[in-house]
């Protein structure tokens, strides 16, 4: 055929005989009719050994490659199995693409970058698959990256944590390292199996050369740290301590806005169609509203605080003193992670008086869970672990978790937190 290396170069292919190239005119796709080269052919597909060739397989397959323009491409080729002394009868190698896969390396790779770049619709309606084809993508990706690399050398200071998925019905256990920022590892699961898996992956020497570990005070973290890293100095999670505080201001707001619905039941019902001009007021009513709408107000940072937002917390101020005191105590709270140590021990000595003199129910609570973990939210603001990094990277796999509804498994969303966070992220085939 004339112009092959154009055609290998278009098609993105190695090490492959392109026989010939057709435009199937009723399927608008360009099918390039392919094959290994002599030195790359009856390979085992699993360990790419050379092995004696079993039989022709199912016959000829297609593989989807990149569009070329507007049209799809596939490459077609003969599958024939090959006899493996270790893996036994198994389809031969093909050089365009990973073993069991129906899309070429290129393919794979663009669909890799883009699920960690572009929204899922982005990626399913450019590529022309489905959010399922992605999830098993980004999975064997992710195995070669995970095969190719050892990222679990030199770690000292790790965090572990859960994140819920599937509408917080599941969980995975995922473990952070905060010199690099980075994603290390996670697994489906919330029990001490499965974090005992990424200590027993780690295997013994590198445990003992963790040095701190940071974690949300769950017992069975507790009981598994101890057992493979008794020497590490445990710190609390400052992202947990603060979202402990969040929670008890948000349950704050709700019974404020529970009182006020309630209320609001003996103010007289307006007819359908807009109020008359001499309809009574309803305060309670419009109180009610109000702290349903100003929930997002009093759970973000202040600096983050759109106009509408900040209005909204001048009305809380002005008119919800409970409501007001729970915001400034989880404000309070959240700036000891910013002091240095000599300002933050007094700061949180000095909290907890506030908290247990409240008279707020949830944060008199807060403040004996608080009084538990003084000594390790210490520790964390001691030894620098008291950054927004951390809290970002906790965020970052919240929004992946989101992305991932979809994915048939677990395993396909934790590919895809790995490839975005876990310091190998995709880049497009062809580029440096
Ligand atoms: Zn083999």
């Amino acid at each position: 055929m004339r112009d092959v290396s154009l055609w290998r170069a278009v098609l993105g292919v190695d090490k492959t005989v392109v026989e010939r190239v057709e435009y199937d005119t009723a399927g608008q796709v360009v099918v390039a009719h392919v094959r290994p080269t002599a030195r790359a052919r009856g390979r085992c597909g699993v360990c790419r050994r050379r092995c004696p060739r079993y039989d022709g397989g199912e016959g000829r397959r297609r593989w989807r490659a990149l569009d070329l323009g507007t049209v799809r491409v596939v490459l077609e080729a003969d599958a024939p199995r090959v006899r493996c002394r270790e893996h036994a009868v198994v389809v031969a190698a093909v050089p365009w693409a990973r073993h069991g896969a129906g899309h070429t390396y290129p393919f794979d790779a663009t669909v890799a970058w883009l699920a960690t770049t572009a929204s899922k619709s982005a990626v399913t309606q450019l590529m022309r698959i489905a959010w399922r084809t992605v999830g098993a993508i980004i999975e064997r990706v992710w195995a070669d990256v995970e095969a190719g690399t050892d990222r679990l050398a030199g770690i000292r200071r790790i965090g572990i944590d859960e994140v819920s998925y599937k509408r917080r019905h599941k969980y995975l256990m995922v473990v952070v390292d905060h010199d690099t920022n980075r994603l290390l590892w996670a697994a489906p699961g919330r029990d001490k199996a499965t974090l005992s898996g990424f200590f027993e992956l780690l295997g013994p020497g590198r445990c003992s050369e963790i040095t701190h570990v940071s974690a949300d005070g769950m017992p069975f973290i507790e009981a598994v740290v101890a057992a493979y890293c008794p020497d590490a100095v445990r710190v609390a999670d400052p992202f947990h301590v603060v979202k402990w505080a969040t929670d008890a201001l948000d349950r704050v707001r709700q019974a404020s806005w529970a009182e006020a619905r309630r209320l609001a039941r003996t103010e007289p019902a307006r007819p359908r169609g807009g109020p008359p001009a001499d309809a009574p007021p309803r305060p309670q009513t419009e109180r009610a509203k109000a702290l349903k709408g100003c929930r997002f107000a009093l759970w973000k940072n202040p600096e983050d605080l759109t106009r509408r937002q900040r209005e909204q917390l001048a009305w809380v101020a002005a008119t919800d003193p409970q409501v007001h005191r729970a915001y400034l105590l989880k404000e309070g709270l959240r700036l000891i992670f910013q002091m240095p140590l000599e300002r933050a021990s007094p700061a949180l000595d000095r909290w907890i008086g506030w908290a247990r003199r409240s008279r707020i129910p949830a944060f008199v609570k807060l403040q004996r869970s608080i009084v538990v973990q003084r000594e390790k939210i210490l520790a964390a603001i001691e030894h620098g672990l008291s950054n927004g990094l951390v809290e970002s990277t906790n965020t970052k796999i919240r929004l992946i978790t989101r992305m991932a509804y979809g994915f048939s498994s677990p395993q396909s969303l934790i590919a895809l937190a790995l490839l975005s966070l876990g310091g190998h992220r995709p880049t497009l085939p062809g580029r440096t």
